[in-house]
């Protein structure tokens, strides 16, 4: 196998960036390499201190470099400069990602930070062109609603996308004048390390991008817990975005955004394009292995065109090879780390143990690293645990259905609603069945997000509370001020 880049030049640093600075700890947490196994480095775990450090370093920060209330434009130019800087270090920037987690080192220079800057660019611009309205009031009075940053926002983000989940945070916060203190998943912690050491090359002011490194029930509870935290954006998993809203209620309300699971259905109707639709339900489940919270895990499909498209998924699963995320040809993702390979192989036995039907995959690639095959699973009802749970790795699902109404039934989910697929070439059903889909997210003849950065994601039931993307992740990093004078 050829390799697009060698990583054993990267210096990966054991410390925490706090106020434009690198500041070391005992480096307690292992990091180590999904595409080998082999452990690459260690970093420390913030304690309630450290966190508390790098808050104070945030507030003064917003009070020296007035952030929150400089010329807007200044903002922009800043947050755009950053964009321009992350693009020009994309491979550093991709080699501290590729390293550590399972984005390919290739999509990562050609995608995600490209999309990433771009989406940068996109919040930048609202810093000088949003906020703030009249409001119509009696004679006598003038009224009007503000619209300020919240001051400093906690952010905690997953191990599967680190560049865009960071950015997800950071081109929102920063463009509507908030400082951020952003803990990164311990298992991918580089990236998000090097885009905040960018910011400050940047010109974006030291200690209104700080990361703090360490796991969930330490550094994360420290940062949901803190009362100088004025906000809290979370993306990860339902289980922990409960903890959060547990550790929040306990420590003192504030608003939060929470970005959580997903088990999303893709619908294929009779009349549908049938080529278009297994290549989208394939890379709808296969992309990042699995590992997307938008993975359309459950596959709801007509009865007339089952077959023939079972027969093509399964031909197009036995295509994947594994490959090291460096490889010069992006392959296979691996599986983020064997605690959660061991955890998606157990979900699809106990499947099995309950009846289920393994049409491909339902084992681990023999291959050095973590990697699991491509697995069709059929013959399941609701009960069936590879239906129910969010499984985060290569599995879908595979259910008939006969008519309309029963294909509705089936595309509800009792916990999640974050996205959902429709495929059909007739648009009257496509607009009646996209109103009837209880999910933040329709996407019809297509899977996957696009480069349409005004379109927000938003999670319907437990799959989340708020916004990411769109113009309502600026004012999700916003609060509104009523303001009435008698003159
Ligand atoms: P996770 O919930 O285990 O961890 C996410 C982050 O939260 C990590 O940084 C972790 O250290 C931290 N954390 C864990 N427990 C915490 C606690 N009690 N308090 C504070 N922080 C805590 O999730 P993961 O395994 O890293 O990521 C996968 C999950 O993320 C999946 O459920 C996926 O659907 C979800 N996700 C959702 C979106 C979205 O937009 N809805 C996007 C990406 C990932």
């Amino acid at each position: 196998m050829s390799f697009a880049y060698d990583p054993s030049g990267l210096t990966l640093p054991a410390a925490h960036f706090i106020g434009g600075a690198y500041i070391a700890g005992p480096a307690s947490i292992r990091v180590l390499s999904p595409s080998t196994g082999a452990t690459i480095g260690a970093i420390p775990c913030a304690d309630a201190d450290v966190v508390d450090h790098a808050v104070s370093t945030a507030r003064r920060a917003l009070a020296t470099s007035n952030w929150g209330g400089m010329e807007p434009r200044d903002r922009t130019r800043a947050l755009c400069a950053w964009a321009d800087l992350m693009e020009a270090e994309a491979e550093t920037l991709a080699a501290f990602e590729a390293v550590c987690s399972s984005r390919p080192f290739a999509q990562a220079v050609t995608g995600d930070i490209v999309v990433t800057a771009e989406q940068i660019r996109f919040f930048a611009e609202f810093a000088d062109k949003d906020g703030g309205a009249l409001a119509p009031v009696s004679d006598g009075h003038f009224g009007y609603i503000a619209d300020e940053p919240y001051g400093v926002i906690g952010a905690i983000t997953p191990w599967n996308f680190p560049i865009s989940m960071a950015g997800w945070k950071l081109g929102p916060a920063l463009a509507a004048g908030n400082a951020v203190v952003l803990k990164p998943s311990e298992m991918t912690p580089y990236s998000t390390l090097f885009m905040a050491e960018l910011a400050v090359r940047a010109g974006i002011p030291a200690g209104i991008v700080n990361v703090v490194l360490g796991d969930g029930p330490t550094t994360g509870a420290a940062i949901t817990g803190h009362p100088g935290i004025d906000k809290v954006s979370f993306t990860g998993s339902t289980r922990a975005g409960g903890a959060i809203m547990e550790n929040i209620a306990r420590t003192g309300i504030k608003p939060m955004t929470l970005e959580l699971g997903g088990k999303s259905p893709m619908v294929v109707f009779a009349d549908a394009d049938l080529d278009l639709a297994a290549e989208c339900l394939d890379r709808g489940i296969m992309s990042n292995a699995g590992q997307a919270c938008v993975s359309g895990s459950r596959m709801i499909v007509a009865h007339e065109v089952a077959d023939e498209l079972a027969s093509r998924l399964t031909e197009r699963f036995a295509r994947y090879r594994p490959a090291n995320t460096f490889a010069s040809e992006p392959g296979f993702s691996p599986i983020i780390s064997q605690t959660q390979l061991g955890r998606i192989d157990s979900i699809v036995q106990a499947s099995a143990g309950q009846g289920a039907d393994v049409l491909c995959g339902g084992a681990r690639f023999d291959h050095e690293g973590s990697y699991y095959q491509p697995t069709l699973i059929t013959g399941v009802d609701a009960a069936n645990a590879a239906v129910r749970e969010e499984i985060f790795g290569p599995v879908a699902t595979f259910q008939t259905f006969h008519s309309e109404g029963e294909a509705m039934a089936l595309a509800s989910h009792e916990t999640y609603g974050l996205c959902a697929g429709l495929f059909t070439r007739d648009l009257s059903r496509a607009m009646r069945l996209t109103r009837r889909l209880a999910a933040g997210t329709v996407w019809v003849n297509r899977y996957g997000r696009s480069r349409n950065h005004i379109l927000p994601t938003t999670g319907w039931k437990s799959s989340g509370l708020g916004h990411d993307l769109g113009r309502e992740a600026y004012h999700a990093n916003r609060r509104k001020k009523s303001v009435l004078i008698d003159l």
